[in-house]
């Protein structure tokens, strides 16, 4: 491509706003325009237009097909597609798209998991448009961005309750906005930008690791003899292949209005970092499963796998996503930047402590957003925040809240900052240069930045807790506050005892050190080290009610939620044993077999030449090997059996408990004889890829 052409491929392939005014009436365009700014309904007769506007320049850019594209609660996205065919009467077709089909689909649902919202017996659920975000072409096939819901009305995907928790930040963060006297913004959106973490490895070593295919993760693996050490692939030259990759990704991208923006090499070896430019949280959450999809089928096209799981090696770096997130009025204001008049810097300090609170109350949940198996390998080993969520504000910023809440002076460049409201508060030096990567939420100058997810997440679930608890702790601080007499003495004391009650919450220093761990302890923050440990916080009645309260889940949809999350989490483990066991009858026995055979035979045929020459080396190694051997098939039993035992579990929780606790430990034991073989058995009889090989395998 042309690097000219960007800007003209850029958003090529979307039903974006530009294409909306060229193609469609002016009322219809006005219509269309305040449904998506405002959320009001669209009349049918509106639709019809959009409709047919849209199937036309599908069709002149080659689509045959429509799709309603949603978000179930699998993680990643479904459709379904139909052909724009319509027979006209006379054996011949024309093409359509009526405004019903773009409003309201009707997938049969049966089959995606709802925890019990929809029997499978009533299957209808229907998928409704996202008019927020724009319709687009890809593969021939025009995507709907559509919220899947029952037909009782209860969300069945992720895209609805992310839409109810902007709702909710929008409704709470204008009434403290009103307070502070801004009249000129209407709408206040949460936006994000998702940094993704990935790992490309040659084709062909993927296709000979079922491990891989069917787990997303290495199941067996001893270290590489040189892995991230050096630390030397950290913003290092990008070999050729990826680069190639990299290209056509970003082409690929662009094309559908992605803004990505940058991508480096990572510190492990073979793993790559793209991150779009920020925009509004429901579109960056479509546009990062787009990113995550296109990443697979690109990586495919030329011979590389694209790994998007959080920790396909172990004792290598795992892979995570960072959130960044932000508010911004539809004036542009971001409420998150501190301002340069007294006023702006009250509001900016009340925005700051509510997140400070909300984190602080709502640990748990957070902690319950970020949860997965495959994200239980990464929390908490000293590559990842730990499983403790803290707040890292910076030092000048912790010293500026120190001296509000204690009355005292704070000297910063010549400014003194003395009262909540009166005074500008000194520009400190912002920590954009910010590299304290251990702390799981950082104030990163005018964006919080959320480092617990991994890298295989839906972002939709962490911005959805983020948005509501904001939005539950601005509420709190906007009852307080509308009903006050002295305004500014109201909020002087609402920011001081905010900061007294939460600061525990704040830590700057280094949270891989295991003095942070006690530390946390005593400060009486949570620790969920696991999934099955975590989850539990979903339902507590704390956090139902607080999700009820703003109508972003109601409490059976969290129930319902919570039973999915459980049941994801005990067939992960369960698919992983299974493939173990499979691997371990079809490859490792077979490998360990044949090099026994080979050293045996040889031992025999040294000692039929001649009593006198010795067989040191290779009676030492088939001793080994045989007692490894012997290890092996126990341990293996073991996990077969536990596979089983786990069955007696009488709940969802029980069972993943169990999972945890059984299958899991299980499952590392025999890993560690395996690993132990592959170290001793020669290359010729394993023929699993090894991480070595894996790891280097894009030259
Ligand atoms: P780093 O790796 O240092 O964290 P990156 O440039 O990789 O930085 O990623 C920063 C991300 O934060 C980008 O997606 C960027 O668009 C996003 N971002 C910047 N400002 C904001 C903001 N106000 N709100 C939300 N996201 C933001
Ligand atoms: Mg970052």
């Amino acid at each position: 491509m042309n690097n000219r052409n960007i800007p003209n491929i850029f958003g090529s392939m979307v039903f974006g706003d530009a294409v909306m005014k060229e193609r469609l009436p002016k009322d219809t365009y006005g219509a269309l325009h305040k449904t998506i700014a405002k959320g009001t309904h669209l009349e049918l007769d509106v639709a019809n237009v959009v409709a047919s506007a849209m199937k036309e320049w599908a069709v002149e850019k080659g689509a045959t097909h429509f799709t309603h594209w949603f978000q179930p609660m699998t993680g990643v996205t479904a459709e379904k597609h139909d052909s724009f065919i319509v027979p006209d009467g006379n054996g011949r077709v024309i093409m359509e798209f009526s405004g019903k089909s773009l409003v309201k689909g009707e997938p049969d649902a049966s089959s995606f998991p709802s925890g019990g919202l929809r029997s499978t017996f009533e299957a209808r659920g229907y998928t409704a448009w996202d008019p927020t975000s724009y319709a687009f072409i890809k593969d021939n096939t025009l995507y709907i961005p559509t919220a899947f819901c029952s037909y009782s009305g209860e969300a069945l995907d992720k895209k609805t309750p992310l839409l109810r928790s902007m709702q909710a930040l929008n409704r709470q963060a204008l009434r403290i906005l009103r307070l502070f006297g801004v009249t000129d913004a209407n709408r206040v959106v949460s936006s994000v930008g998702p940094e993704q973490e990935y790992f490309l490895i040659d084709r062909s070593m993927y296709l000979k690791r079922p491990d891989l295919m069917y787990c997303g993760r290495t199941l067996f693996g001893s270290r590489p003899p040189k892995g991230q050490e050096m630390e030397d692939h950290y913003f290092g030259a990008i070999k050729p292949r990826v680069s190639a990759f990299m290209r056509e990704l970003n082409e690929e991208l662009w094309k559908l209005g992605v803004l990505s923006k940058t991508q480096h090499n990572e510190v492990a070896p073979a793993q790559h970092e793209l991150a779009p430019i920020y925009t509004e949280a429901n579109i960056a959450t479509d546009h990062n499963q787009l990113i995550m999809e296109l990443m697979k089928t690109v990586a495919a096209k030329h011979d590389l796998a694209c790994l998007l799981h959080e920790k396909p090696f172990a004792g290598v770096n795992g892979s995570g996503k960072h959130i960044n997130w932000s508010l911004t009025t539809d004036t542009g204001n971001n409420l998150l930047e501190p301002g340069d008049t007294p006023y702006e810097n009250a509001q900016f300090l009340l925005f700051l402590v509510a997140v400070i609170k909300a984190v602080d109350d709502y640990q748990d949940l957070l902690r319950v957003s970020v949860a997965s198996a495959g994200n239980d390998h990464r929390l908490g080993a000293n590559e990842a925040p730990p499983a403790i969520v803290s707040m890292f504000l910076g030092d000048e910023l912790t010293e500026i809240l120190n001296s509000l809440e204690n009355d005292t002076l704070y000297t910063c460049k010549g400014k003194t900052l003395m009262e909540i409201g009166a005074t500008v508060l000194p520009h400190w030096q912002k920590d954009t240069t910010d590299r304290n990567r251990t702390s799981p939420f950082a104030f990163t100058g005018n964006k919080f930045e959320f480092r617990m997810l991994g890298s295989a997440f839906s972002i939709a679930g962490p911005i959805i807790v983020l948005n509501t608890i904001v939005a539950d702790v601005l509420s709190q601080f906007a009852d307080i506050l509308e009903k006050s007499e002295d305004f500014r003495s109201d909020l002087s004391k609402l920011i001081k005892n905010t900061i007294k009650n939460h600061k525990r919450i704040i830590f700057n220093g280094n949270g891989y050190d295991n003095s942070w761990v006690k530390e946390a302890e005593k400060r009486g923050l949570s620790n969920l080290k696991t999934t099955p440990e975590a989850l539990p916080a979903f339902v507590q009645p704390k956090n139902v009610e607080m999700f009820t309260r703003h109508r972003v889940f109601t409490s059976h949809e969290i129930h319902s939620r919570y039973d999915i999350l459980l049941e994801n989490y005990s067939k992960t483990i369960n698919i992983e044993a299974l493939t173990m066991i499979d691997m371990v009858n079809k490859q490792i026995v077979p490998a360990v077999l044949d090099y026994q055979r080979e050293l045996a035979e040889l031992i025999l045929r040294k000692k039929a030449i001649s009593a006198d020459l010795t067989a040191c080396m290779e009676e030492n190694l088939l001793n080994k090997i045989a007692k490894l051997s012997e290890c092996l098939q126990k341990r293996l039993e073991y996990l077969s059996e536990q596979t089983i035992a786990v069955r007696e579990a009488k709940n969802n929780l029980d069972l993943a408990v169990a999972y945890r606790e059984k299958v899991y430990m299980a499952m590392s034991e025999l890993r560690m004889i395996v690993d132990d073989l592959e170290m001793l058995i020669g290359s010729k009889h394993w023929k699993i890829p090894t991480y070595a090989e894996i790891l280097n395998s894009v030259i």
